[in-house]
């Protein structure tokens, strides 16, 4: 099928949904200007996970992960939704389709865009938390000390150690966001797939959970995945050029 063919048939297959859901990853925000951990040039390029992104490791090193939340959180600060996050919004908002993401980032930004009900699998980087005492800081707070040269930022209150809100490899998924999204996939008649190698568990092992409940599968990705091949339609493809073009294809079926 070519990818012209595909997009319809995508399109034809949201026209006749009614409770969308969409399981998002990294790659929906690469065209904000925020790497992947995967693609060459991502951040696992750069940064060894285990040294910088696993819990003990935090622990042992808190000034090696700061190094690299430093980075990540200046560049998602400064992003804002592309294309394909706004298309989300449209199926919304206007189409009234979709009714939850699931998103394994940490950008926030789905909900920057405007989306409703985003549950975050993986937490945000937008608050922190300190580990002895408990208190909740903006990472905005916590940045003024990273600004002036503090390689590990230490809560004002107890001196105890901060660590944002963002799962690391190591720790649980926070159980609550992972039974709603359970939930919301049991609820889906359509689950759309974009951005993510669905490689991380147990995140990925929703998709799998939405095949057994008889939902159908669109997956948006950049490269082939592992679940290709049990969807009702893979596109390669950039999602903020793909979205917007399946928006387009269903304006042409309602009109
Ligand atoms: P991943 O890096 O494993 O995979 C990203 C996938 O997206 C790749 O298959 C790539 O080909 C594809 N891709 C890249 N750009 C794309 C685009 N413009 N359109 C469509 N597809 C594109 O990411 P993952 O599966 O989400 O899992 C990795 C972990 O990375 C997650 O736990 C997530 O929390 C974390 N992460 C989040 C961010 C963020 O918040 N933006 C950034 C980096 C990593």
């Amino acid at each position: 099928m070519s990818i012209k063919e595909k997009i319809k048939t995508a399109a034809s297959i949201i026209h006749s949904s009614n409770y969308i859901v969409v399981f998002s990853g990294a790659g929906m925000s690469t065209e904000s200007g925020i790497p992947d951990f995967r693609s060459p040039g991502g951040l696992w390029s750069k940064y060894d996970p285990g040294e910088y992104a696993e819990y003990s490791a935090f622990l042992s090193h808190p000034e090696k992960f700061w190094t690299m939340h430093k980075e990540l959180s200046q560049t998602v600060l400064e992003a804002s939704p592309n294309l394909g996050h706004k298309s989300l919004v449209t199926l919304e908002k206007e189409y009234r389709k979709l009714k939850a993401i699931i998103t394994q980032n940490i950008d926030f930004l789905h909900s920057r865009a405007g989306n409703s009900n985003v549950l975050e699998l993986h937490g945000s980087g937008q608050t922190a938390c300190c580990l002895s005492c408990g208190t909740e800081f903006y990472y905005t707070d916590i940045q003024k000390q990273l600004d002036e040269g503090k390689e590990v930022p230490k809560c004002p209150k107890c001196e105890g150690l901060i660590k944002p809100n963002v799962v690391l490899f190591g720790e649980s998924l926070p159980s609550n966001v992972f039974q709603q999204a359970i939930a919301e996939i049991s609820s889906a008649d359509l689950l759309i797939i974009i951005g993510s190698s669905l490689t991380v568990y147990p995140a990925a092992s929703l998709p799998s959970m939405a095949l057994d409940t008889g939902a159908r599968i669109i997956i948006i990705n950049d490269e082939a995945t592992m679940m290709d091949h049990q969807a009702d339609v893979a596109i390669h493809g950039k999602a903020g050029v793909i979205l917007p073009l399946i928006l387009e294809e269903l304006r042409n079926i309602d009109s």
